[in-house]
């Protein structure tokens, strides 16, 4: 596209920001980024910001395309499945993927967020840090600034403005104040703390080094993921409200007799349990929806500000970054101008972005309730053997999703269509070597027609 301005501005440095300012400066345009955090590059990162990411397909395609997988290989750990512990401490691994290639990685978010960054000022990008944008007038396209630290107020005048600014967006605030924006938030009533399991004495993981490890007890669970030092950083996933609750989980005792009983054989190896326990945060998780997208050519959403999904199918920086690759591919093929390269981008992801929320709030039961389900597990293998005989065919959804770039609505149709027949193929039985193989064969080439995989 030859399109002016060439100056586009980009609100937020999280994780998209910087990707989408690296991509865009590859294509000769200038990009200014203003972030209201301080560069972590120089300041200790808060508590509650240190979660891990398990990045998959989609976000690593965008990386490749950006020309920076390779330097993010030295910061990730694959994980080639979940690892459950039950209560009595048995642990059951069961693969993400049908071989060793399906792998989900897991990635600090901030030594991720800390890499972006480098390379967008690599590439050229000015980055203003402490810089929280409180307005964008949409008439005229200029955004005001307040300086963090001087509290000055600037007001500048943007170009073509990217809100890239997470799930409480400014720009999107402003949108919404327009006639005929729709707009939708969804809280769970769950919420979510970081906790850690720290290196043993050698630097070592004290739990399997390659899976995504998972205490599922019905309505709460338990998540650890690996970091390159040896640690394990953990979520704890609880009811704000209510029995096994946060609001119950008010002293140290309580804290420590809920972790005996629950998790018990995380307990050795968390010693300081009680003391992350209370000093990180609560954090709450949110589905946002909204249209449009954008403001005439001169605003748009793009990543958590357009579509925030909650963590439970690890997509929602996958899926930030599959927006910044489209975006950019629809800039250098179809498009002629702005107004038409916003239409035709929220045209293209919208009914995959809403596809991947509503899939990522079902797969919240399945993590922390089905997968410790002998059946869910049994059924897990007949997907398997079905992808092994059709694999033009029967893909799980599980891995349309997370190994596949299959777009997210496509993964949500067939996954139904899949689901009706696992129902029937699973009915009366508990192995797969006596699956009705003339069944199957009937059912899946009735039902599904070949996929398209674009890689
Ligand atoms: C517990 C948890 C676990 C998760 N696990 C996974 C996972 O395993 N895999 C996965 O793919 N995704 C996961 N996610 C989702 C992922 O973190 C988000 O999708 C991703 O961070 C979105 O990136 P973003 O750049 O759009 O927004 P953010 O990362 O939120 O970045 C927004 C940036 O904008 C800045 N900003 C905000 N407001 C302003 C303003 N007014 N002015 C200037 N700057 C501003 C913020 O400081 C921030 O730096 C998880 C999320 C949570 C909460």
């Amino acid at each position: 596209m030859k399109a002016t301005p060439d100056k586009v501005t980009l609100i937020g440095a999280g994780l998209n920001g910087p990707l989408l300012a690296i991509l865009l400066l590859q294509r000769g345009f200038a990009v200014e980024m203003y972030e209201r955090r301080p560069d972590m590059r120089r300041v200790r990162i808060s508590a509650g910001r240190s979660i891990n990411l398990a990045l998959s397909t989609r976000g690593i395609h965008a990386l490749q395309q950006a020309g920076l997988w390779e330097r993010m290989r030295n910061i990730i750990i694959p994980m080639k499945g979940r690892m459950m512990h039950s209560i009595s401490g048995e642990l059951t691994f069961q693969p993400y993927g049908k071989n060793e290639a399906e792998v989900i990685n897991s990635i600090s978010r901030a030594e991720l967020n800390i890499a972006l960054i480098d390379a967008a000022e690599e590439h050229g990008a000015t980055i203003h840090f402490n810089q929280r944008c409180t307005g964008y007038d949409l008439k005229t396209g200029e955004i005001k600034v307040h300086d963090e630290e001087t509290r000055e107020e600037t007001t500048l005048e943007a170009g073509v403005v990217i809100g890239c600014d997470g799930s409480a967006s400014a720009i999107r605030a402003e949108m919404l104040k327009l006639s005929r924006f729709n707009f939708s938030q969804q809280y769970l009533d769950y919420g979510y703390k970081e906790l850690t399991i720290p290196a043993g004495p050698q630097g070592e993981h004290l739990l399997e080094t390659h899976a995504l490890h998972i205490w599922p007890r019905g309505n709460h669970m338990l998540i650890a993921l690996p970091n390159i030092d040896g640690t394990f950083a953990c979520i704890l996933f609880l009811p704000f409200e209510g029995a096994d609750s946060f609001a119950e989980l008010t002293t140290p005792a309580k804290v420590e007799q809920f972790f005996h009983a629950r998790f018990p054989d995380a307990v050795p190896l968390m010693p300081q349990l009680v003391d992350n326990y209370f000093a990180n945060p609560t954090g709450a998780m949110v589905t946002i929806k909204c249209s449009p997208w954008h403001v005439a050519g001169r605003a748009l959403l793009l990543g958590d500000a357009a579509h925030a999904i909650v963590p439970f199918f690890g997509q929602g920086i996958n899926c930030g970054f599959e927006d910044c690759s489209r975006l950019v591919e629809m800039l250098d093929q179809v498009v002629a101008d702005w107004p038409s390269l916003f239409a035709e981008f929220e045209k293209d992801r919208k009914i995959n972005t809403d596809a991947i929320a509503d899939m990522a709030i079902e797969n919240f039961t399945e993590m922390r309730d089905r997968v410790a389900d002998p059946r869910f597990l049994f059924r897990k293998k007949v997907e398997l053997a079905l992808e092994a005989r059709y694999p033009e065919l029967f893909v799980p959804k599980y891995a349309m999703v997370t190994f596949h770039r299959i777009p997210y609505s496509v993964a949500l149709e067939r996954g139904v269509v899949q689901d009706r027949i696992l129902a029937e193929l699973c009915e009366s039985i508990s192995r797969v070597e006596d699956m009705d193989w003339n069944k199957a064969d009937r059912l899946i080439k009735r039902d599904l027609v070949p996929l398209e995989f674009s890689q």
